[in-house]
């Protein structure tokens, strides 16, 4: 079986050579990325709040916290994510959007199961935050919940794809503030009846593609914790950065 994969993998090759999932530039392996595009992408390896990820300009010592954090203290425990959302990043969030190119899945989940080591030792499940069926109906893919399968696989901690459900098809979150998408987000999310009882006092990692006020991902964990979830960290591919926190 493997060699017959083997054969047809080959044959794939020739006929739709492997590319870069950023670049599209053809390269050696399925998923690989170019030599050229690896020092345009902003890998997230520096000093960072210790709750919620964002890069320090400088670092303050294990353990600080961000003025924001400080000031809303997140529903979440920690969020860690690869790289900073820019234009390097947007390719590759979406075309997994889409579904036309997921060749990249396997070195996103080597990059976040290498960033989320600390949140993944100890986590019993990896779930994805969820889209609202009619929405996945539209886009016919999840693209956490094709991170969250990749990630499942490369860390060896199961994954539960419905975990939580959507209650409700929230408008997009695109241009709203981090008020307007806290309210627009707020009580969206619930644990499926299913896990109910099964996730209490239980250590959850939840995926998702980016991070921007992390209004989603914060409502996500208030509906985990309310169902006695004991520890929600929170892994992206990207996270937004405001220019004042980006690295110099
Ligand atoms: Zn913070």
């Amino acid at each position: 079986m493997k060699g017959l994969q083997r054969i047809g993998r080959s044959w794939l090759d020739v006929i739709l050579p492997p590319q870069c999932p950023i670049s599209g530039e053809v390269v050696g392996e399925r998923g690989q990325i170019h030599p050229d595009v690896w020092s345009d992408v902003h890998f997230l390896d520096g000093a960072v709040c210790e709750s919620c990820g964002v890069p320090f300009p400088y670092d303050p010592g294990e353990g600080a916290w961000c003025t924001s954090c400080l000031t809303y203290p997140p529903a979440y425990d920690q969020a860690r994510a690869v790289m900073v959302y820019d234009d390097v990043s947007r390719g590759m969030v979406l075309s997994l959007k889409h579904g036309d190119r997921t060749d990249g899945l396997c070195t996103y989940a080597v990059w976040m199961a290498r960033v989320g080591a600390d949140l993944l030792r100890n986590a019993d499940v990896i779930a994805p935050v969820p889209l609202h069926r009619s929405r996945l109906w539209i886009r016919r893919f999840n693209q956490s919940a094709l991170l969250a399968g990749a990630l499942a696989k490369e860390a060896a901690v199961p994954v539960v794809q419905d975990l939580l459900l959507r209650t409700r098809a929230t408008p997009s979150q695109h241009g709203k503030n981090w008020k307007d998408r806290r309210t627009n987000v707020a009580r969206a999310f619930r644990v499926n009846g299913r896990w109910q009882g099964h996730v209490s006092r239980s250590r959850v990692v939840l995926v998702d593609d980016v991070m921007t006020t992390g209004a989603t991902v914060n409502a996500c964990a208030k509906a985990l914790k309310a169902a006695g979830v004991a520890h929600v960290n929170i892994l992206t591919l990207a996270r937004v950065v405001r220019p004042a926190h980006l690295p110099i």
